[in-house]
């Protein structure tokens, strides 16, 4: 059964689809369970990612990128969280931020910056987050102020990829307080992480997407060339916004590369297990809940391919957009929790695929925004 079928994928992005699988057979799906186990960053893989131009590759070819485009890196997406969604999300998490730049930034700041992400030199991150919130996007408090021709920043970031690996993050900050303007009151600035003032640690141990790693990061005093702000001064809020519609689709693509994962390994074990003299795929009340995760699956998949071109198209991305990432996501936690079920008691065992599946799965259904943002989006942004 081939859950990640190609016949839904739009024709130039299936020999990107083939390699990425190729690439995860080889290069993920063996090291999985040991990274997940160790929670240690996977500096092999991500090396062999850069060298297949499977990471930082949606950069523009203008700087050094190959300038994948939103159904490319849906179907990437997919078959990198198949085989594991920590990986995979270090892989993505490399050029985190990039995007930013290179949509709203100076040639000056892709050549200094996002040039070196695309060649594998430099890490990037994002940091929106912060410790007191990551749903309040409008709310943040992480401060920049203007002194001369620098930006003093003050403040915490919280969850946020690579902030310790990073050479450079691209920060969302404070720059004004009129509450009659609520979204036009911060910005994003270009902070390279050997800036003095910058100070980032690892955040605990998580149970899911353990090969991934995230920071809390402190700004003291930290100050950066005013040339590192990006776009113009208090259009931060709208360029982060832009930026989510595309990272949802592709979040909702973690979904379903999760959920394939999960339906492979329930059916495997269901045709295997036996009870009552009979495989317990045999029991009907077993294959209407198999059959039910199927439901799930291609619902949510047809919905996030939908959402995908109506994004790139800019029709009413914001709607789209969160559709897609809330049920595939959802889809990814029914599915997952259904597989644990059909498991019995073996569900619990830590080293199972189906427990690491159902954790991993608890994850997208916050990042990039809660689910319940989502659905204040769909519901202010219906066309
Ligand atoms: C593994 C991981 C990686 C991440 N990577 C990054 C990163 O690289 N960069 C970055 O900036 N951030 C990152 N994040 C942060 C992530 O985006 C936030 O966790 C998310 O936006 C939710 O914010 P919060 O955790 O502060 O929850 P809160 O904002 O405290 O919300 C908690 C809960 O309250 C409810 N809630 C909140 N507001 C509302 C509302 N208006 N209506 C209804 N219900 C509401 C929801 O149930 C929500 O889940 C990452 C998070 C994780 C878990």
């Amino acid at each position: 059964m081939e859950l990640l079928d190609e016949s839904i994928v739009p024709e130039h992005a299936r020999e990107l689809k083939a390699d990425a699988r190729e690439f995860a057979t080889e290069h993920i799906e063996p090291v999985a369970k040991e990274y997940f186990e160790s929670g240690a960053y996977p500096h092999d893989v991500l090396e062999a990612g850069y060298e297949a131009g499977l990471v930082a590759q949606d950069i523009p070819e203008e700087y050094g990128g190959r300038g994948l485009d939103l159904a490319q890196l849906l179907a990437l997406s997919e078959e990198l969280y198949r085989a594991d969604a920590g990986i995979a999300l270090t892989l993505q998490l490399a050029s985190f931020g990039c995007e930013i730049t290179y949509e709203y930034g100076t040639d000056e700041q892709c050549e200094e910056y996002v040039r070196p992400v695309a060649a594998g030199d430099q890490l990037s991150g994002l940091a929106v987050s912060e410790p007191e919130t990551g749903s309040d996007l409008a709310g943040m408090s992480t401060r920049a102020e203007r002194d001369g021709d620098e930006y003093v920043l003050n403040g915490e970031k919280y969850w946020i990829g690579n902030g310790v690996e990073a050479d450079w993050v691209t920060v969302y900050a404070r720059t004004g307080d009129d509450e009659s303007n609520r979204y036009g009151n911060h910005s994003l600035f270009i902070v390279p992480t050997d800036t003095p003032g910058y100070e980032a640690e690892h955040i605990p141990e998580k149970i899911a997407m353990c090969a991934s790693k995230q920071a809390h990061i402190t700004f003291d005093n930290c100050r950066v060339p005013a040339e590192n702000l990006i776009g113009t001064e208090g259009a931060g809020f709208w360029m982060v916004a832009d930026f989510f519609n595309h990272g949802r689709v592709i979040v909702a693509a973690h979904s379903l590369g999760i959920a394939a994962a999960a339906i492979e390994t329930t059916w495997e074990f269901t045709s295997d297990r036996e009870g009552f003299g009979r495989t317990i795929d045999q029991f009907q009340a077993v294959q209407h809940g198999l059959a039910d995760m199927l439901i799930a699956f291609e619902r949510a998949r047809a919905l996030t391919w939908r959402a995908c071109r109506k994004v790139a198209n800019e029709d009413h991305p914001g709607y789209w957009a969160a559709l897609a990432k809330t049920d595939a996501t959802e889809a990814a936690t029914a599915i997952t929790q259904q597989g644990m079920q059909f498991h019995g008691g073996r569900s619990v065992l830590a080293d199972r695929k189906i427990a690491k599946l159902f954790r991993d799965a608890r994850i997208p259904v916050i990042y990039e925004g809660a689910n319940e943002i989502q659905r204040n989006l769909i519901y202010r942004q219906r066309p």
